[in-house]
């Protein structure tokens, strides 16, 4: 599978006219594209990769089997798909935070997050969270402590990266699916940590 493309290119005008096409000749019904789009904006969105961070939070042994290996763990929660083939989860602690970019264009984890938002296939934040990212994280409103190593994550068209955000304070009697709630698609990208309740 090779790299998305930012909305207005060449590749999405050429896409969007083969698909008129297709429709056209009767080969492609005209819902079909639509309803692949709704189910990676509506059913495979950012609840999958909540459950799998919950799911973390709340098990320690899961955790350690994500962080080894992140499309099996995902996979027994019956989360795969394409572009999710090849995953890596970036454990935030005290020390460390992590941030996923694709400098390239914008390579994605859609099993477990759905499709991109804007901002992360903006030219703005591509070129920026490599080259200053605690202000492009001050600017969508997250302060990292300047003791804190900052990490960012380059995707590509092999590895997505998915970021397991530290658990909040004062959620230990939490259920799992209560904690899930609080896990939103920005902190597991990286530019937002979990909710507190
Ligand atoms: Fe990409």
């Amino acid at each position: 599978m090779g790299h998305d493309h930012d909305p207005i290119s060449y590749p999405n005008l050429r896409t969007q006219a083969i698909e008129s096409l297709l429709v056209e000749k009767g080969i492609l019904a005209s819902d079909a594209v639509d309803r692949v789009v709704s189910a990676y904006e509506e059913d495979i969105g950012p609840l999958n990769g909540a459950r799998v961070v919950a799911r973390a939070w709340s098990d320690g042994r899961y955790k350690t089997r994500l962080l080894e290996n992140a499309t099996g763990a995902i996979a027994e929660l019956g989360i795969s798909g394409m572009q999710g083939e090849n995953m890596v989860a970036l454990e935030n602690t005290a020390e460390v935070h992590n941030v996923v970019v694709c400098t390239l264009c914008s390579c994605y984890p859609w099993p477990v997050l759905g499709l991109p938002p804007y901002w992360y296939k903006s030219p703005e934040y591509r070129a920026r969270v490599v080259v200053e990212p605690r202000a492009v994280l001050a600017e969508l409103g997250l302060e990292i402590d300047e003791s804190r190593e900052l990490r960012v994550w380059d995707s590509s068209a092999e590895i997505r990266y998915m970021v397991l955000p530290e658990r909040p304070a004062g959620t230990d009697e939490l259920a799992e699916d209560q904690l899930a709630e609080l896990v939103s698609r920005d902190s597991m990208i990286g530019v937002a940590e979990a909710r507190t309740p």
